[in-house]
């Protein structure tokens, strides 16, 4: 059994690990990243190119290819899919590997449920999400320089906030109620009063830029599971409840006192976003 993970991003890497881990056999993880300790053998690429992934994937000859949910690993997995004439499942939450066949639990009807399919191996999964936890391995090292792609990176720009929303406690979300994207300092005041992080819907992290697109939380974005969040003008539509649903305490906050994210949340206050968090920083005394 050979697995091969890969993710840009650090938090998708590791799950897949550890999911790669639960199946027994051989890991190897293809990152840019020297510290990726969780798997036996690590290819460190010395860029993030499409073509040249997609060209080390599919040379390895894997039984099952494991990446994550972000934009460019859904896209290397299609093509890595295409490539070999693989099936391929995205938004896989849970799955095991038996005699060469593979059941699996993937989201469906926008996160309000599942559906259990199986395939036989070999085959390329995205994962949205698992609780699953990867142990540190010992990985064999190996270089390898990717030839140049067809498409070439001539800028970049960190937008990576450096927050881990997967694991944190106490998270304020926020949609496009809170209304421009100097309100969100205020989101972010009460997120740090809190010693929580911030996150946001996918308008407001995709495409209007508010917060950073590696903050967004749904469907297409992270799922997570803090003890607390708390969502400011965020109407709750099902593609951003299926990366909140697991959260212990939901608290909306909203002007519309019919919004469906009372239907998913524990308290809804009804009320403008900004003054919430001016009212909850004075009464932790921070303004
Ligand atoms: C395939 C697919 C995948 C998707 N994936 C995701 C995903 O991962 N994550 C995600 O979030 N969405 C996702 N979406 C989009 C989703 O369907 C919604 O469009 C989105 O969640 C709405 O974002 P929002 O709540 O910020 O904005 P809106 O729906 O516009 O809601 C704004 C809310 O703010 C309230 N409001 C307005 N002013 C104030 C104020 N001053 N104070 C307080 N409240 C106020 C309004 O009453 C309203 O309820 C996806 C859609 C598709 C089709």
């Amino acid at each position: 059994m050979k697995t091969v993970v890969f993710s840009e991003s650090p938090v998708f890497l590791r799950m897949a690990a550890a999911v790669a881990q639960s199946f027994g056999g051989e890991v190897i993880g293809i990152s840019d990243n020297e510290n990726v300790k969780f798997v036996n053998k690590l290819y460190i690429i010395d860029k993030i190119d499409e073509d040249g992934i997609v060209d080390l994937i599919s040379s390895l000859s894997p039984d099952v290819i494991l990446t994550g949910n972000v934009r460019r690993d859904r896209a290397i997995a299609g093509r890595v899919a295409g490539r070999l004439k693989l099936p391929i499942a995205t938004d896989v939450v849970s799955l095991k590997v038996e005699d060469k066949k593979v059941t699996l639990n993937r989201v469906a009807y926008s996160g309000m449920g599942l559906v259990t399919l199986e395939s036989e191996l070999p085959i390329v999964i995205t994962i949205a999400n698992t609780q699953l936890q990867p142990k540190e391995l010992q990985p064999s090292v190996e270089k390898v320089q990717l030839k140049e792609g067809r498409v070439k990176i001539v800028g970049r720009k960190s937008t990576s906030s450096g927050v881990n929303l997967a694991t944190a406690d106490i998270v304020v979300g926020v949609g496009r109620g809170i209304g421009s994207k100097e309100n969100v300092k205020y989101a972010e005041e009460l997120a740090k009063a809190l010693g929580g992080a911030v996150g946001g819907s996918r308008p407001v992290a995709a495409e209007l830029n508010w917060v950073s697109e590696d903050r967004q939380i749904g469907l297409s974005g992270l799922r997570i599971r803090p003890k607390l969040y708390i969502a400011l003008g965020i109407s709750g539509q099902p593609q951003h409840i299926a990366g909140i649903r697991d959260s212990k305490i939901i608290v909306a906050v909203n002007i519309d006192k019919n919004a469906p994210i009372l239907e998913n949340a524990d308290y809804l206050v009804v009320g403008n976003a900004i003054d919430f968090c001016k009212a909850m920083l004075s009464k932790l005394g921070k303004k």
